[in-house]
């Protein structure tokens, strides 16, 4: 084939080298500032959220537990079944439709402000400058041969940072079993092989994430790092750094006139670089890197300040304003997301709240389609099983519809104990003259003595010999 005929190629390879790069260590500056502020509320409040939770009691038992081995779930005052998982995909789903829609508006806000990589991160390098000191003072000693001050300083920070992980896993584990029972089996050192293994996990994940993976989870781990791209559009707000109004960047004294120096006002001075978590340049463009924290923006508004410049050379804008271009904040994609997601949020809310905390199954006996009683009545088996979902005991009335004349043989109530499961076999009569048809639809409705808003129906069929004419 002659070389005309060839599609042009362009080489691609990359230096197979660069994914054993040595990581280079990151020394964050600490960050002050409005986003940063907003971040440590953000911060403290999803740390309380998730120490407190397991706390917290309601009608004297744990609000929030996740009862694996009885596969019951507890939340303030609700139980939900496996046969309740609807509501959990629902949840996820409306999950998954907020960070569209956040994502959407504002790129990586859950990244920045409220992923527990996030989170555990800061709180982690908060620990870390109060022991080693700023950023200086740790690349200092870093530096530095080993020494008894070095040690201390190191150990310091070591000894928290496990500690820290420790009640992480703790309070984890605290979601799933009984919370005071774990602190005293704690304590007595009595606790059973799978409490051992999941406390050893959650603090060696949360030791190694937070401590030493940290930004690496962000690059290399995290999924959504990668797919966040093609959420985007030209009008998601995202952390940026204006190019037109900062270059060409260069030092300068605080009173020359940059215009006379040909210079944009960036400085130069890198502090944006040395605020950033994830160790990157914003100046070099929108970067997987980013987790859109906004401690840049914070880092180069004071910056602004100090050399008496307008804020914002890094900042919250998007393409079609850093080109020029009109830009919009409300478009169609963004209200479709709101629109779908607020209807999701009421519908959830809707069924959770009308949701009735009875379940009634109804099994008919497969092996004999009815018998004749020594009464001469038609008679037909059933298995009931009534779960009580609620956190209170209650006496329940079962009852039949559907077939005039048809008795149901139970006891006069059924009383079943909070998050109860009663299985309750019985039957159905009914005089052979009183039958019309061969099958018949019938309901069983239950209802809870004390408290008439809980009663359920279910259907099912009463089934006899075809009726003489
Ligand atoms: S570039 Fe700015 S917003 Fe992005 S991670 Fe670094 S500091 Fe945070
Ligand atoms: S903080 Fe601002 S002025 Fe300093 S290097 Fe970064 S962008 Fe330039």
């Amino acid at each position: 084939m002659s070389d005309a005929k060839k599609i042009p190629t362009a080489d691609v390879s990359v230096d197979p080298t660069e994914f054993y790069r040595k990581r280079e260590k990151i020394y964050q500056r600490n960050p002050s500032g409005f986003f940063q502020t907003i971040r440590v509320v953000t911060i403290w409040i999803t740390l309380g959220v998730y120490f407190l939770g397991p706390w917290l009691t309601w009608n004297g038992r744990q609000a929030v537990l996740f009862d694996l081995p009885d596969r019951k779930f507890y939340i303030f005052g609700m139980t939900f079944w496996p046969q309740d998982f609807i509501l959990l995909s629902w949840l996820l789903i409306i999950a998954a439709f907020a960070l569209f829609f956040f994502t959407v508006l504002a790129g990586r806000l859950w990244c920045g402000y409220t992923c527990p990589q996030t989170v555990w991160t800061t709180f982690f390098m908060w620990i870390e400058h109060v022991s080693e000191g700023d950023r200086h003072q740790r690349i200092r000693l870093d530096a530095q041969p080993w020494s008894i001050k070095k040690l201390i300083k190191k150990g310091t920070k070591h000894f928290f940072w496990i500690l820290l992980s420790l009640f992480t896993a703790f309070t984890f584990v605290g979601y799933f079993a009984p919370v005071k029972e774990l602190l005293i089996n704690t304590a007595y050192l009595n606790l059973d092989p799978w409490a051992i293994f999941w406390l050893s996990f959650f603090t060696i994940a949360t030791y190694m994430n937070a401590g030493w993976l940290r930004e690496q989870v962000c690059i290399y781990m995290c999924p959504y790092a990668r797919f966040q791209g093609v959420m985007f559009d030209k009008d998601t707000l995202q952390v940026t750094y204006d190019t037109k109004r900062g270059d060409p960047r260069g030092k300068r004294k605080k009173t020359a006139d940059p215009k006379q120096e040909n210079l944009g006002d960036c400085i130069d001075c890198k502090l944006c670089v040395q605020v950033c978590p994830t160790g990157i340049d914003i100046r070099n463009g929108l970067q997987y890197e980013c987790i859109g924290c906004a401690a840049c923006i914070d880092a180069c508004d004071s910056i602004m300040d100090q050399m008496g410049y307008d804020r914002g050379l890094v900042r919250y804008s998007n393409e079609h304003a850093i080109q020029g271009e009109k830009s919009s904040i409300l478009r169609p994609r963004l209200v479709a997301y709101a629109i779908i997601l607020c209807i999701m949020i009421l519908g959830f809310i809707g069924t959770l709240f009308s949701r009735v905390p009875l379940e009634v199954d109804i099994i008919r006996d497969r092996n004999q389609l009815y018998r004749t009683n020594i009464d001469g009545d038609i008679e037909n088996v059933y298995t009931l099983k009534i779960i009580n979902k609620t956190q209170e005991l209650h006496s329940y009335r079962i009852s039949l519809a559907g077939l005039e004349g048809l008795t149901l043989d139970t006891p006069e109530t059924i009383t079943a104990l909070p998050g109860e499961l009663v299985v309750v076999p019985t039957t159905a009569h009914i005089s052979p003259g009183a039958l019309k048809r061969p099958s018949t639809k019938i309901q069983f409705h239950v209802e809870a003595l004390d408290d008439p808003s809980l009663q359920t129906e279910e259907e099912s069929r009463f089934l006899g010999p075809i009726p003489k004419r």
